[in-house]
C-alpha cells in the first residue's frame, strides 16, 4: 500500500484507525517493520523502513510504502518519473536522460522500455481515474505518441486531483505530479501486470 507520509504521520494514522484494509476495508494496525532500505532520491540517498500492518478484520498483512517509492525500484518515483517525462517532453535519448538524472543510462532505458510497453493501458487508467475524481475536466490533445500521451493523462488526473482537493493540506494541498501517478498506481508504476485490464 502506498502512503503519504512516513514515521510519525504513518503512526498517527495507525493510531486513529485512519488506514483501512485495501482487501476487505477493516482496519489495519502496525505489525512490525519490513527491511530497512536505502533509496535513491534526487541529490542523495535517503533510508526508510517500512512499516508492517495487519487488518483486524481479514488477517491479511501490507507494507505501507511511502509515496516516494515505486514497488522494488532502488530510485525514487520522482526520479523515475522524471526520466519518464524528459523523454515525453524532449524525445531526448536515455544515455542524455541518465547523465542528466546522474542515474546509469542502461536503468533509464529499462524504465523507459516498460514504461513504453504499457503507455496505452497507463494512458487509459490515468484519464479514467481523472474522470473519476475530477468535476469538469479539460479534453486532453493528442501528442503524436503513445507515450506522450500518456504522460498528459497522468497531467489530468493531478489536474482533476487538485481541482477536487486543494486546499486540504500543505502548500494548499497540491501535490507534485510524480507523486499522484505514484500514489493512483500503489506504487506500481513500473511493476509486471500493473495496470490490469
Ligand atoms: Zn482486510
Amino acid at each position: 500500500m502506498t502512503v503519504a507520509g512516513t514515521g510519525s504521520v504513518v503512526e498517527a494514522e495507525l493510531v486513529g484507525g485512519r488506514l483501512s484494509c485495501p482487501g476487505c476495508a477493516g482496519r489495519l494496525g502496525g505489525w512490525g517493520h519490513a527491511r530497512a532500505r536505502r533509496v535513491r532520491v534526487l541529490g542523495g540517498w535517503c533510508w526508510i523502513r517500512p512499516r508492517r500492518v495487519r487488518c483486524v478484520g481479514c488477517g491479511g498483512t501490507h507494507v505501507l510504502l511511502p509515496v516516494l517509492c515505486l514497488l522494488r525500484r532502488m530510485y525514487s518515483a520522482e526520479i523515475i518519473w522524471s526520466a519518464l517525462v524528459a523523454k515525453a517532453v524532449s524525445g531526448a535519448g536515455w544515455r542524455r536522460i541518465g547523465e542528466g538524472l546522474d542515474v546509469p543510462g542502461t536503468t533509464v532505458r529499462g524504465w523507459l522500455r516498460r514504461f513504453a510497453g504499457r503507455a496505452e493501458q497507463v494512458r487509459v487508467f490515468f484519464t479514467r481515474a481523472g474522470l473519476e475524481v475530477g468535476i469538469d475536466l479539460p479534453g486532453v490533445a493528442a501528442t503524436g505518441s503513445v507515450y506522450g500521451d500518456a504522460v498528459a493523462a497522468s497531467g489530468l488526473l493531478v489536474a482533476a486531483v487538485r481541482q477536487r482537493f486543494t486546499g486540504s493540506g500543505p502548500d494548499d494541498g497540491l501535490p507534485p505530479l510524480w507523486q499522484v501517478a505514484c500514489a493512483v498506481s500503489g506504487g506500481r508504476l513500473l511493476f509486471p501486470g500493473w495496470p490490469r485490464p
